[in-house]
């Protein structure tokens, strides 16, 4: 059985914190497991969450209390730190400095590694793609301990520990893989990928405050006082997923690869749920970004084609736009989908549907929350709509 620990923690008072990852860690094997988790003077990398340049204690990045928390468990064990991501569009080390990690990396000798530097390697026994382009710092370090947050989002329904290693690709070649692999199952796999090729080691989830609805960015902040922790990414995964509403773990796009694919642990009964019970944290009424039981029980081809179908459309909410273009910017399909008219005296984007893959880049890096996501009609015809 593959361990997960499930804490319940009320807020962002990094001693609290420190206390329950302790907890958790001592249900997971204790010093031992630590030990063996992180060699003595390995590499080790901390791969936080950094969407965008926020302010400090922005529900749409990993929280640096959380951050805090961990360098002062890890330092026990590895003087060797370092810390970094790469957001989509925007300058990782002003992300750092305005949410406040990098004041705290200064405060423990944590190093600021730049995920802008490129390696190209292979990965033997590849699900998608043996070659690859990814940040230098992931691929060096002995220890990667990835710490995500949990939300929604608009393509791959929810976003959490096998996604947030998606930062390891750098910035700008992000938006390449949107336009290869436009569907969601197919950058599922490379995801997974992914994760093989940077050997991520651990993770750590803030759910504290989750967002729920328009995420990733964009959503609604949801107090869930939520920690889960473990080895397996798809087992922290699969966990986070139950907490929020989903009963079929499979629903989620990056699960389903991975139980298709034997890769890593997903299922509920192979995950030893240690600490709180699901049962008690669970939320009753979260706001799902899409709920897709029944594409579940389709063949890859059709599921593939009910999903072109049914995948929603980004609209936008004319009275939050401000015309910065950013959206445009941040399309993987640059100039082919989003073009920009003059209504009521203001410049806003207006979207050439059949061009678009439906990656939710736009919807991603919106600064304003202008755009969101809209179901079509054959979506809520098969009970795919989002509660
Ligand atoms: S939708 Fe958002 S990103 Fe696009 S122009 Fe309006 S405010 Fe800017
Ligand atoms: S318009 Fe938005 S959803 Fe469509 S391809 Fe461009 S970024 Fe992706």
């Amino acid at each position: 059985m593959e361990k997960v620990a499930l804490l319940k923690c009320t807020g962002y008072e990094v001693d609290q914190i420190e206390r329950k990852l302790r907890e958790g860690f001592e249900l997971l094997g204790g010093q031992a497991f630590l030990r063996e988790l992180i060699p003595a003077d390995s590499k080790v990398l901390l791969k936080p969450n950094f969407l965008s340049v926020v302010e400090k204690g922005s529900p749409i990045i990993t929280h640096y209390a959380v951050f805090e928390a961990v360098v002062r468990i890890v330092k026990e064990y590895s003087d060797n730190i370092s810390f970094g991501d790469s957001p989509g569009q925007e300058d990782t080390r002003k992300a750092a400095e305005k949410s406040g990690f990098m004041e705290i990396a200064d405060k423990y000798g944590v190093k600021f590694a730049d995920f802008n530097q490129a390696v190209h390697c292979e990965l033997d026994k590849p699900l998608m793609y043996k070659y690859w382009d990814i940040a230098k710092a992931p691929h060096e370090a002995d220890v990667v301990i990835t710490l995500p947050k949990l939300k929604t989002h608009a393509m791959m329904y929810y976003t959490g520990a096998v996604k947030n290693q998606f930062g390891c690709i750098p910035g700008g070649q992000k938006a390449g893989w949107h336009t290869k692999l436009p569907d969601s199952a197919s950058f599922a796999k490379m995801l997974l990928d992914l994760n093989s090729l940077v050997k991520t080691s651990f993770a750590i989830l803030d759910g504290i405050v989750a967002m729920e609805g328009n995420g990733p960015r964009n959503g609604t902040p949801r107090q869930m006082d939520t920690l889960i922790m473990g080895k397996s990414v798809t087992a922290v995964d699969s966990t986070a997923v139950r907490l929020i509403g989903y009963e079929n773990v499979l629903s989620i796009p990056v699960l389903k690869a991975a139980q298709d694919s034997k890769w890593g642990t997903v299922l509920p009964e192979e995950i030893e749920v240690l600490g709180e019970s699901i049962e008690n944290m669970k939320s009753r009424d979260f706001k799902l970004s899409r709920n897709a039981k029944v594409v579940n029980f389709l063949t890859p081809g059709l599921t593939s084609l009910v999903s072109s179908l049914t995948a929603p459309d980004p609209v936008l909410v004319e009275e939050k736009c401000i015309g910065c273009k950013k959206c445009d910017e941040a399309c993987p399909e640059k100039s082919k989908v989003i073009s920009f008219i003059k209504h009521d005296g203001k410049i806003i984007p207006k979207w050439n549907y059949s061009k678009c893959i439906r990656c939710f880049c736009c919807q991603e890096l919106c600064p304003k929350g202008a755009i969101v996501t809209r179901d079509k009609a054959l979506a809520r015809v098969l009970g795919l709509n989002r509660r």
